[in-house]
């Protein structure tokens, strides 16, 4: 029997507030063990949470990023439940009035195109850390994530295949940093996943059993995690056993998804409105000056890459993966630059020396502007294309320009004809074996003599010149 698995994503995005949600502690990761917390986010008795505005518009402007409609009036909830790193003894989080609903997002597998459409999304406060460490019995419990602004995603049960789920975290991911709401590090937890999967004969309409997948970190593990668990669902029914509605964790070591708890241990979160907190009301105008201040998308950028620079649709889909990427390239079309030159450096030369040095495109010393006029040098035939990738490393390492690199390093292409023949007659008459085989028809020693050219001259040779006087001397 063949099946088709159903996926559904509940996805964490930490928000990019300075300050938490409901207080002014600092928001900022890694900084040593409770040393961002106030009464308010350790749950002292009496304190009163104070609703923090960017959260609430950065929450709007994901939803209108995503297509979503924005509730003119939504609540804060309490979820109750126990656990030491939740001092409060409920979180608060929204419950039947959501901020955003419906909304989708456009994700390509394969060449294939599909509309994943979204629940929801709402705004949470995370809770604190709880920290194992050392082997022993006890517990530590690290409150500086605790009251940090959380906004969650829920979609449909509309993705189909683990492929189809990392396609719609890579997406999710690229827009919350465009929008500038979240950094994106999953390795972080900025982004977190929970996944729930089922599968069901093909054909059949009604939803299987599902499991709820956590701690899956990178897109990579999504990708994993939910293979296997596809694979895991089909063994068991194959089997003759029955799916149990359950919460599994992902096991990065092992790469198995493991039970972690069953639904029957299941909490009942008693949600009521918050009492502290006033239901929120929007004017129609705060939502417009939100829409209006929204910067251009992904999917936007690559319709437009392709159809104003003539990009292809690959080369499109790379350039506008991260914003900043999509940035540089337009700074160079500005500047004057060929766009599929330019953009055959990023994904090529530069993005080699970018990944090889773990470095961020506008991090590097070579600006959109220097790319360009080396490129000009090529164009005008002052240096090979050969050696402009000797130059654009130069440049890449000291930040010096095209222009000081070839001029020190003495670069500049040899065209002229003469000069070039003299070496060039010099090699035919040190290789009269490979001369008389090339004229015996072994054309494909032409890339030898070129390359002794190339060799005697350290690459400066004009390729061009080179080729037609080989040509015409050995013919
Ligand atoms: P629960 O009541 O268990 O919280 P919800 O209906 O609220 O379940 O859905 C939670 C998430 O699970 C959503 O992302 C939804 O799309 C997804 N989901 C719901 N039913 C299924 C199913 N049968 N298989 C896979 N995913 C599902
Ligand atoms: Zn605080
Ligand atoms: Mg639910």
């Amino acid at each position: 029997m063949q099946y088709e698995a159903v996926i559904g994503l509940e996805i964490h995005a930490q928000l990019l507030t300075d300050t938490k949600i409901f207080c002014g502690c600092s928001t900022r990761f890694g900084s040593d063990p409770n040393t961002q917390i106030c009464p308010v986010c350790t749950g002292m008795p009496g304190v009163l949470p104070v609703m923090n505005r960017k959260a609430v518009e950065y929450v709007v402007r994901t939803g209108l990023a995503l297509h979503c409609d924005i509730s003119s009036y939504s609540r804060f909830a309490r979820k109750n439940y126990f656990y030491p790193d939740l001092p409060k003894g409920y979180q608060i989080s929204q419950f039947e009035l959501p901020l955003c609903e419906h909304g989708f997002v456009d994700i390509t597998v394969e060449g294939n195109s599909k509309r994943v459409a979204l629940t929801r999304i709402h705004l949470e406060e995370d809770a604190g850390k709880n920290i194992h460490e050392g082997g022993g019995h006890d517990s530590a419990v690290d409150l500086n994530r605790a009251g940090v602004p959380l906004m969650e995603i829920v979609t449909e049960p509309d993705i189909r295949s683990a492929a189809e789920a990392a396609a719609f975290m890579k997406k999710l991911r690229a827009i919350v940093r465009y929008i500038g709401v979240c950094d994106g590090n999953m390795e972080q937890g900025s982004l977190r996943c929970d996944a729930n999967v089922s599968i069901r004969p093909s054909g059949q309409e009604a939803y299987g059993v599902k499991t709820e997948i956590k701690n899956m970190n990178s897109f990579r593990y999504v990708e994993k995690a939910l293979d296997y668990e596809i694979k895991r669902q089909i063994r068991s029914l194959q089997d003759g056993e029955r799916i149990i509605q359950e919460t599994r964790l992902w096991n990065t070591e092992k790469g198995v998804t493991e039970s972690m708890r069953s639904k029957e241990e299941a909490h009942d979160y008693r949600y009521f409105p918050d009492p502290d907190l006033m239901p929120i009301e929007f004017e129609k105008s705060l939502i417009d000056r939100i829409q209006s201040e929204l910067v251009e998308l992904p999917d936007e950028k690559h319709r437009r890459f392709v159809d104003e620079h003539g990009i292809s649709d690959e080369d499109a889909g790379l350039l506008v993966a991260e914003r900043e990427t999509a940035e540089w390239f337009e700074v160079a079309v500005k500047a004057g630059g060929d766009p599929k030159n330019i953009c055959n450096w990023i994904k090529g030369d530069f993005a080699k020396l970018l990944n090889d040095n773990n470095t961020q495109i506008n991090e590097s010393l070579v600006t959109p502007q220097m790319l360009v006029a080396m490129l000009s040098l090529v164009e005008k035939g002052t240096i090979s294309g050969r050696i402009a990738k000797t130059v654009f490393e130069e440049m890449y390492r000291t930040g010096k320009t095209a222009d000081e690199v070839v001029e020190e390093k003495g670069l500049v292409q040899i065209s002229d004809a003469s000069g070039i023949e003299t070496i060039i007659d010099e090699i035919l008459n040190n290789s009269t074996g490979e001369v008389a085989r090339f004229r015996e028809g072994e054309t494909k020693l032409m890339g030898f003599f070129v390359g002794q050219v190339m060799k005697a001259t350290k690459g400066k040779a004009n390729p061009k010149i080179v080729n037609e006087l080989l040509r015409k001397k050995l013919n």
